[in-house]
């Protein structure tokens, strides 16, 4: 099979023709028909975090594609059957997290395109108990980034326990962003948009945002309290620490701050305020089976829409060279084969 490859941090993607290994009992061999470009699989190929990925490595955590063979003990799907291979490639099925449904806390987990290879290939090889699952009609392109960035926002927003007809900041309007604006809506909330290009927020307009901050322009903090009195949640997806402190800074009292975003660093907490305010500070992993059924019950019935930009497999160099300037327009989705 076709897949791209990288083999050191930081260094370029090759593509290259691999073997497919044989299955075990509950694995599942994917035919990849599309597979979303998250911002992710920079940071993985960057070794930007203290949990590194694995090299060599084969990227990609948004594959949606057909069931192509199985392992002997595979019961959840069939061959033929449309599903995606996410983030959350597997945990232990076990321990305290797994039994309370919170299996995103696994600490036997395995991550698609990090700890093991991912979906920038023809075929990926997937947990047959940890795929996610999506009805045969469905617009693979346009599904492919529900599978993390999706489900990521969808959860994030959950986490800030902001309620229908209350106020909700998006931070950062990308890949990840420009689908909580419109999750925001869905779940009825009143959605502001703040990000450092005029374009992406033109963006978020059209997806329903009631307001936008270009944060070069105005302190978005000073600009949404003065307009709406605060937020009641904000969750952060940006990809600077600046916006976590800016984001800490839009809220009302007893409000919650929900981190998606993944730029190495830290930003600063100050005490007296969060204690007086009572606010809550929140990191937000993807999301569970759980969250995942429910974020692509939303895209299936047409609530979220992914704004998608195709693109080949021989283009990622180029595509992770613009992400990096931040140029690139919501989520791009790589067209391997066709369904
Ligand atoms: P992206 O590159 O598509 O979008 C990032 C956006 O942040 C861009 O629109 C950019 O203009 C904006 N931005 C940059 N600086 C900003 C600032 N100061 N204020 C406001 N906006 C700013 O990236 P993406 O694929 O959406 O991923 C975003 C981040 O989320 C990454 O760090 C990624 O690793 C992380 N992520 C986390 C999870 C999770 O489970 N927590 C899941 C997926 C991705
Ligand atoms: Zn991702
Ligand atoms: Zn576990």
């Amino acid at each position: 099979m076709k897949a791209a490859v990288i083999h050191e941090y930081g260094g370029p993607l090759a593509i290259e023709e691999l073997p497919v290994r044989p299955l075990d009992q509950y694995e599942i061999l994917v035919k990849v028909i599309s597979c979303g470009v998250c911002h992710t699989d920079l940071h993985a190929c960057n070794g930007d975090w203290p949990v590194k990925s694995k090299m060599p490595l084969i990227p990609g955590h948004e594959a949606i594609g057909l069931v192509a063979a199985m392992g002997d003990d595979v019961k959840s799907v069939k061959e033929g059957d449309v599903v995606g291979v996410p983030w959350l490639y597997s945990a232990c099925g076990c321990c305290e997290f797994c039994l309370t449904g919170w299996e995103t806390l696994c600490y036997e987990q395995q991550n698609g395109g990090y700890s093991v290879n991912g979906g920038f290939a023809e075929y990926v090889i997937a947990d047959s108990r940890y795929v996610a699952h999506f009805p045969s009609h469905v617009n693979f392109s346009e599904m492919a980034p529900i599978i993390c960035a999706g489900v990521t926002v969808y959860k994030g927003l959950k986490e800030t326990e902001v309620s229908a007809g209350e106020w909700v900041a998006i931070s950062g309007i990308g890949g990840l962003g420009h689908l909580g604006v419109q999750y925001a809506k869905a779940m009825g909330f009143q959605v502001a948009a703040i990000d450092i290009s005029n374009e992406k927020l033109e963006m978020a307009r059209k997806l329903g945002a009631d307001i936008i901050v270009n944060a070069l322009e105005h302190d978005p903090g000073d600009f949404l309290k003065k307009q709406t009195g605060g937020m009641h949640g904000v969750l952060v997806t940006a990809v600077t620490p600046v916006a976590f402190s800016q984001g800490l800074s839009a809220l009302r009292r007893k409000g919650t701050l929900s981190l998606n975003g993944l730029p190495p660093g830290s930003f600063d907490l100050p005490i007296f305020d969060t204690v007086l305010n009572r606010i809550t500070v929140r990191g937000s992993i993807v999301g569970t089976r759980k969250d995942m059924q429910e974020a692509i019950e939303f895209a299936v019935e047409g609530k979220v829409r992914a704004q998608v930009t195709p693109a080949k497999l021989e283009d990622i160099n180029e595509l992770f060279g613009k992400m990096t300037k931040g140029e690139i327009e919501a989520r791009i989705v790589l067209e391997i084969s066709g369904s």
